[in-house]
């Protein structure tokens, strides 16, 4: 990871160059900050940046970046440097004093390649798959390999990096130990923990580090990350954006349910218009195919539909600026509002409302489906001839 792939937290970032390139790197510094602030992808290119061989100079020839191409770069970049060490909670569900952070290593990559660096303890815990009521840890076997490493010569870096994620789960059983190593630092090397809980680390174990606080983002910085990291649409990424709180990764999963939703958005249309037109085959066609998908999400489909049932009707009666959608929802419903009105809203939730609960009830998903098209079909061959 490059600062380059970061574009919020530039101020701090560029304190950090700074006093890098003042030669001012604390060897044991602490990250904390709101869930969603970019703490470990900050960790990370820092540590690529003051490890890179061949650094990206400004005009006026000061360092302000790794390469992200030396051999260096490469082993930060995909967690795999012999000299980048992780600890962050872990229970192998057995006996957690013998469980590692080590062990979990290929998960860690793994999790990390996919949210970017920013993923939740929970998402962490759920990955590591140890069960809804058990605790992760940073424990005593993670304090002896930790220890281990510090025993043996670096093998390549200028720096040697300890990243602690999550630090205020360290266990109080190894914190004594921990203490130590930070009050003794090793010559070259660089721990950085991270927290989302600074009041949790213990008092002595703060004050021996350097505090380095990440702010929340703001809306735009949330927006700019989610369309140029994750790929998400700028339509949806500034909605999603906008309820994020200025954290990543609620704004991630907004817009994640944002894009599913409008993708039953589109499959809504598609349905309406098969019903509006009465076209039998295409009714049977989709019916078949939302078979293919879970019940839950075959539910999560018709609450959406109602939803977009009582959208046509808040546009119909003037209310439009209750709703948040994309301009793409907003033009449809806008359309699809000369057919909804208050005198058939009713029978349009009660066939939405029955095939959810047959849903539940484990009812054929095609049969349902099939019946709740044709009895939107009656409702809309009463709305052509009303026009008429
Ligand atoms: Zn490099």
């Amino acid at each position: 990871m490059q600062f380059k792939d970061i574009i919020s937290q530039q101020k701090l970032i560029a304190r950090l160059i700074e006093a890098a390139g003042q030669g001012r790197i604390a060897h044991a510094q602490l990250f904390f900050g709101p869930e969603g602030s970019q703490k470990l992808p900050v960790a990370l290119a820092y540590a690529q940046f003051i490890n890179c061989k061949n650094k990206i100079l400004s005009s006026d020839g000061k360092p302000i970046d790794s390469c992200g191409k030396c051999s260096s770069c490469i082993k930060f970049s995909r967690l795999e440097h012999p000299d980048l060490h992780f600890f962050f909670p872990n229970n192998d569900n057995a006996t957690i004093e013998k469980s590692r952070s080590l062990d979990y290593l290929p998960l860690w990559r793994k999790i990390f390649a996919e949210y970017r660096g920013e993923f939740s303890y929970q998402t962490w815990v759920n990955a590591m798959e140890i069960g809804v009521n058990r605790q992760a840890i940073i424990n005593k076997a993670d304090c002896d390999t930790l220890l281990g490493a510090l025993n043996l010569r670096r093998f390549e870096a200028d720096y040697r990096i300890v990243i602690i994620w999550m630090a205020e789960k360290i266990s109080d059983t190894i914190s004594a130990t921990l203490l130590k190593t930070l009050e003794e630092p090793e010559d070259g090397t660089v721990f950085i923990l991270i927290t989302e809980d600074p009041d949790n680390i213990i008092a002595t174990i703060r004050s021996r580090t350097q505090l380095v606080r990440f702010f929340k983002l703001s809306e735009s910085e949330v927006e700019q990350e989610l369309v140029s990291q994750f790929g998400i649409s700028p339509n949806i990424a500034r909605i999603a954006a906008q309820k994020s709180n200025g954290n990543i990764i609620e704004g991630l999963k907004k817009a994640q349910n944002n894009e599913q939703d409008n993708e039953f958005h589109k499959e809504f249309v598609s349905w309406m218009r098969y019903c509006y037109a009465v076209d039998v085959p295409s009714i049977l066609n989709f019916s078949e195919k939302m078979k293919s998908l879970s019940r839950e999400k075959i539910k999560y489909f018709l609450s959406s539909s109602l939803e977009e049932f009582r959208r046509c009707l808040l546009i119909r009666y003037s209310a439009e600026k209750h709703i948040k959608v994309t301009d793409e929802q907003k033009v449809f419903s806008t359309k699809f509002s000369s057919f909804v009105h208050k005198n058939n809203i009713d029978k349009f939730y009660s066939i939405i409302n029955q095939t959810i609960y047959n849903t539940d009830r484990n009812g054929n998903i095609p049969l349902l489906l099939t019946d709740a098209s044709l009895r939107f079909c009656k409702i809309f061959e009463a709305e052509k001839k009303r026009n008429n």
